[in-house]
């Protein structure tokens, strides 16, 4: 079966990995910006960081025949640093009109802090100003539930981004329905250690229904497998459940979401 990872962060995954995603049917991947497992010094280390994202990387995709589509923000770790914020927010609007740019993200929160909610309300500024597309990270383990609600909150008190343009990512049995009720999509992050198991993504897909969600392997630089979505295909078959309703969440959801973007191009597979 072909599908599309939403989330994965491949500048932290060597060519290997994209040929064995290929081989299990991976077509797509779209890469939202995020921590580095350091802090960057200044707004030319992000610059350098943008032109990976939107050069080379998809270049070296399509080595392994995927496309490649990513995401554009300072991520909430980094927020903290407010001037510095700032100035990367400043500079996104350049590299927005490169192809595969899909929107701001992933954006959000990490420890709730009240710099986190002030940097992530200015990121959603520019995206209502440049009509982009929004993708959220929110908190891990015991800060998801009171993140998400604040990052709920915080979209909900503007009417400048529509529900349909924005997705909540990482969503758990805690949080799903607070996303899905307000109208946003979702993704569920399939991790070995902490996040959702392909078990557990089946039990919210059973539970909550195969509308506005998706799963993401975040394959990052830490313990993460960026097969993750195939071994939620083998979950979801040996359940029972239909060749179309597991394509709906690993290809045609995601297709759905990304379409709203004027940028996306993509090329369906013969
Ligand atoms: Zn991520």
């Amino acid at each position: 079966m072909y599908f599309i990872d939403p989330h994965v962060h491949m500048v932290s995954r060597t060519t290997d990995d994209y040929e064995r995603m290929v081989r299990m049917g991976c077509v797509a991947v779209s890469e939202p910006a995020f921590w580095a497992g350091f802090d960057r010094g200044t707004v030319e280390g992000f610059r350098d960081y943008f032109e990976q994202l939107t050069g080379f990387e998809p270049k070296r995709a399509g080595w392994s025949g995927v496309q490649h589509f990513t995401w554009l923000c300072i991520n909430a770790k980094e927020a903290e640093n407010i001037p510095l914020s700032r100035e990367v927010i400043a500079m996104i609007p350049e590299f927005l009109n490169r192809p595969g740019v899909l929107g701001i993200g992933e954006i959000g929160l990490n420890k709730n802090t009240p710099n986190e909610s002030t940097i992530f309300r200015e990121h959603l500024d520019l995206a209502a100003k440049t009509n982009e597309l929004v993708l959220i990270h929110t908190p891990h383990l015991q800060d998801k539930y009171k993140g998400t609600r604040m990052i709920v909150d915080m979209l909900q008190e503007r009417n400048d981004i529509p529900a349909e343009r924005v997705c909540i990512d990482h969503v758990e049995e805690h949080t799903v329905q607070y996303a899905k009720e307000g109208g946003f999509w979702c993704g569920m992050t399939l991790y070995p250690t902490t996040k959702c198991t392909p078990a557990r993504a089946a039990d919210i897909i059973e539970r909550y229904g195969d509308d506005r969600i998706m799963v993401n392997s975040a394959g990052d630089w830490g313990p993460s497998n960026p097969l993750a979505v195939p071994d939620f295909i083998q979950e979801m078959r040996k359940r029972g459940h239909s060749e179309a309703k597991i394509k709906k969440v690993v290809y045609d959801n995601p297709l759905e979401f990304f379409s709203q973007c004027e940028r996306f191009e993509f090329q369906a597979p013969e």
